[in-house]
């Protein structure tokens, strides 16, 4: 039997709250972050690699990056 997963992923990052530290860039295992001009984001094809460990969201310090997950 095959069993089929689908599952979409969006992660959200806010430039009013991001302060352009770094930590997100620093913390995927992925490198799927990078700033530009004192703020993050995301590589075009992040979809394709990230595996959703949420390392980003839970080490934003001000709490810019929300990672969306919905699995049918
Ligand atoms: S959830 Fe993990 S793999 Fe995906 S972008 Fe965030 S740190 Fe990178
Ligand atoms: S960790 Fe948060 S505040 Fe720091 S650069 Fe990334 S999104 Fe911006």
């Amino acid at each position: 039997m095959v069993v089929k997963i689908n599952f979409s992923l969006e992660i959200h990052i806010d430039h009013d709250k991001c302060i352009g530290c770094g930590t997100c860039e620093r913390i995927c295992p992925l490198e799927l972050y990078y700033l530009k001009d004192k703020k993050a984001y995301l590589v075009e094809n992040y979809r394709d690699n990230c595996f959703i460990c949420h390392a980003c969201s839970v080490s934003c310090p001000v709490g810019a990056i929300v990672v969306e997950e919905d699995v049918r």
